[in-house]
């Protein structure tokens, strides 16, 4: 077992842990009692893996990036997250909730989703496993991602606007906690990605280490090493990060690298980069660095990727920052739209936003020649092409 593995009860050295209203308690309780168990059985791998394979379209290439390895000067590959089903990694971790909310006996599922990424992927579990579901989101966010809203209409979803505080992503989690609250029997709620209370990090850590599972496989298949020398992807609350390092915690000579969002800049005040610019708290349930004031009020995020602005990270980043096992960079709204243009017409991928930032690593770092580099690609870019039609062109 990895020493950089959470502890029973929820620790990633001092941060994680599950800080919850005792109303919500049983709930954690019994998941914290029953995931591990339900991930081991027969049951449950055979619908994740056989639907990872013939439903999302798993394994996702490894694809060598001559032109990019070229101009950077090391062995590139991008691990293709933007080649499953819905278009991103999302779908890994909705799937295995969804199948873990039937074998637990509830057949309600209740999401919170900023961007609507997260509510999407959702929704199509849903519709795909026949259960119903509610999707909370703030109602700014609402007007501002109505191709999503319709998507999630559309696959059957009850989108309920969340019209507390700032109407957006921290207000939707709270309706959702409370719908939690008010439904214990029936309801399971889907988390989006390695935060909230233990064991949600843990549970939404392992639904994506498939990711590194296969490059580690991929790796040694199409390449003459044992293992890559770097790691990179971008981090909103870091789900796709998480499952890209996962089976590589223990090869230290591997670099992790992740990658958050500096918005305007660092110091501009218009930031989320929560490791880089944030301080300790307690945040959805859970000890973190997060994006607040000095009296402990969460401040509202900015990024030009709707994905990664988030005022907190997962306790698992959270912690491997402290200890040093992974590495923190950040990249601006520009320097990701730079490498938006760069990776598409290199390669002809038009990256999402977010994944944008993981490319921005590149020039940052010094590589040597026959380096090997994995930049997980985590979603692709067809909902950001508002953003880099305004921005680009
Ligand atoms: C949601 C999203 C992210 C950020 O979430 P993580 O949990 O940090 O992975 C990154 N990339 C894409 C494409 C997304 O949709």
């Amino acid at each position: 077992m990895s020493k950089y593995q959470v502890t029973p009860d929820g620790n990633y050295g001092r941060y994680g842990g599950a800080w919850v209203p005792e109303m919500l308690y049983p709930n954690v309780e019994r998941l914290r009692r029953e995931y591990l168990k339900i991930l081991d059985s027969d049951e449950f791998k055979s619908q994740y893996f056989g639907l990872l394979r013939d439903y999302v379209g798993r394994p996702t290439p490894l694809t060598f990036a001559k032109r990019i390895s070229e101009i950077f000067g090391a062995n590139i590959y991008l691990k293709r997250e933007d080649l499953a089903h819905t278009g991103a990694h999302k779908i890994n971790n909705a799937l295995g909730q969804v199948i873990m909310a039937k074998m637990m006996g509830k057949d309600r599922i209740i999401a919170e989703t900023g961007a609507g990424q997260h509510g999407v992927a959702t929704a199509t579990a849903c519709a795909l496993l026949g259960v119903k579901c509610l999707v909370y989101m703030g109602s700014l966010d609402i007007e501002r991602q109505a191709p999503n809203v319709a998507r999630m209409k559309m696959l059957g979803a009850e989108v309920v606007p969340a019209t507390s505080g700032n109407c957006t992503l921290k207000d939707a989690t709270n309706e959702a906690l409370r719908d939690w609250i008010s439904n214990p029997e029936d309801t399971f709620y889907v988390i989006g990605s390695v935060v909230g209370p233990h064991p949600y990090p843990d549970l939404v850590a392992r639904l994506q280490s498939i990711i590194s599972e296969e490059t580690k496989r991929q790796v040694r298949e199409q390449t003459d090493k044992d293992l890559p020398d770097y790691v990179i992807a971008c981090i909103g609350g870091g789900s796709n990060a998480a499952g890209s390092f996962y089976n590589f915690l223990d090869d230290e000579s591997v670099r992790l690298i992740a990658v958050e969002a500096a918005g305007r800049g660092l110091d501009s005040g218009d930031t989320a980069a929560s490791i880089a610019r944030g301080t300790e708290g307690i945040i959805h349930g859970s000890r973190t660095m997060l994006m607040q004031t000095d009296d402990g009020q969460i401040t509202e995020p900015y990024s030009i990727s709707a994905g990664l602005d988030y005022p907190g990270v997962g306790p698992l980043h959270a912690y491997l920052a402290s200890v040093g096992r992974e590495t923190v960079l950040s990249a601006t709204d520009d320097e990701a739209l730079e490498a938006a243009k760069l990776l598409t017409l290199s390669e002809g991928i038009i990256p999402a936003l977010e994944s944008s930032h993981a490319l921005a690593a590149l020039p940052k770092l010094k590589f040597k020649k026959d380096d090997l580099v994995v930049v997980t690609v985590s979603g692709r870019g067809d909902k950001d092409m508002q953003t880099y039609m305004k921005r680009l062109f």
